[in-house]
């Protein structure tokens, strides 16, 4: 079992305050990704709940027992780091052991729970390697099997990608994720990529400036952004904001409309405006249109449009798919 609840935590460094308050419930066997801007306090969450670091006030339940005073170590949670973190002098037998060495069990069952994890993670050619002879990916691999092998209530990740290429970074997502569904192991996941929150979550954590936006699926986010700051964060490129009179004019202080959500339209209709750059990527077409009246507007179009810089388009919002919020930035409802 690994359920993980936050009760009002919080936490200052000396007089800086920066967890304003979490209470989060994290279900057994879910994966939980913390995504949001530099500085706006995942790691330390992610420090708070793996006893790294000490809450300055507020609980953390682990099964239902409050964790606070007890060490990491008797926590029974497993940390995976962006820095691998690996024992360069020993071989991937020796790094995955480790811990299990360190423990005192005996040699056939680590060698067993070794093996196992190894072949889970495509590791068994490698095993008598050295980390300095193996790929970043093969190197992140190992460090997740030395967390596999403690059998944890929870993995704990931090960026445990940003180290590796893009196309790598996407196998590694697609492993990470099979892994963590196979395993039935709840996890909870630090980044700053939206993509990686989007495609790996099954819940998403939004933090800004040490508070928690909003908590839900990937989806419920995307469709459903509690305010301003969710629904520029998610979704790219991100959400259009529009002020003024014709926010006015659908009872909202801003409406936000996705690049993905205007459509180009006949003369005389809709916002017109001058195509300031055209991105054709083939699969999708992004337009940065002037429109003057309501600013820049980035426009997401299927497939080749064959738009040019310089020319007069005109833009309208598919009507149903408009965000409202009020002038303090909350969504209101439809
Ligand atoms: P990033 O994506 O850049 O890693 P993050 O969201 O993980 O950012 P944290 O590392 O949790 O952010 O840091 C949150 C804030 O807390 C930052 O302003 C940071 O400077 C501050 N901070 C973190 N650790 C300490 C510390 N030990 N002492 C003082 N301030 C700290």
């Amino acid at each position: 079992m690994g359920r993980i609840t936050l009760e009002g935590v919080q936490k200052s460094f000396g007089p800086v305050h920066i967890i304003k308050g979490a209470d989060l419930d994290i279900a057994d066997g879910s994966f939980v990704v913390f995504v949001g801007p530099s500085g706006c306090g995942k790691t330390t969450l992610l420090r708070l709940i793996a006893g790294l670091e000490d809450v300055s006030d507020g609980k953390i339940l682990i099964d239902g027992k409050n964790v606070v005073n007890v060490p990491p170590a008797k926590r029974g949670l497993s940390m995976v780091f962006q820095s691998y973190a690996l024992y360069p002098h020993m071989s991937v037998r020796g790094n995955i052991a480790f811990g299990l060495k360190m423990a005192g069990l005996p040699k056939d069952e680590i060698n067993r729970k070794v093996e196992a994890a190894a072949a889970t993670l495509n590791l068994t050619p490698y095993l008598d390697r050295k980390p300095r002879e193996l790929s970043g990916g093969q190197r992140q691999r190992v460090a997740i099997g030395r967390a596999i092998v403690r059998e944890p209530k929870a993995f704990l990740f931090d960026e445990p990608l940003s180290n590796l290429d893009a196309a790598l970074r996407v196998q590694m997502r697609l492993e990470v994720t099979r892994l963590q569904k196979q395993l039935g192991t709840t996890a909870i996941y630090v980044t700053h990529d939206q993509v990686e929150a989007m495609t790996m979550a099954d819940k998403i954590v939004v933090l800004n400036g040490g508070k928690i936006e909003q908590y839900g699926s990937p989806i419920e986010l995307y469709q459903k952004p509690a305010n301003l700051f969710v629904a520029g964060f998610i979704g790219s490129p991100k959400m259009n904001f529009i002020t003024g009179p014709d926010a006015a004019q659908r009872g909202a202080a801003t409406i936000g409309v996705r690049p993905e959500h205007l459509n180009i339209v006949g003369d005389g209709q809709g916002w017109p405006g001058k195509v300031m750059v055209a991105e054709h990527l083939g699969s999708d077409t992004f337009l940065y249109v002037d429109t003057g009246a309501v600013g820049t507007l980035t426009v997401r179009c299927a497939g080749e449009k064959g738009v040019q810089p310089g020319d007069q388009i005109a833009l309208q919002p598919d009507p149903n798919r408009i965000y409202r919020f009020d002038g303090s930035g909350n969504a209101i409802a439809a």
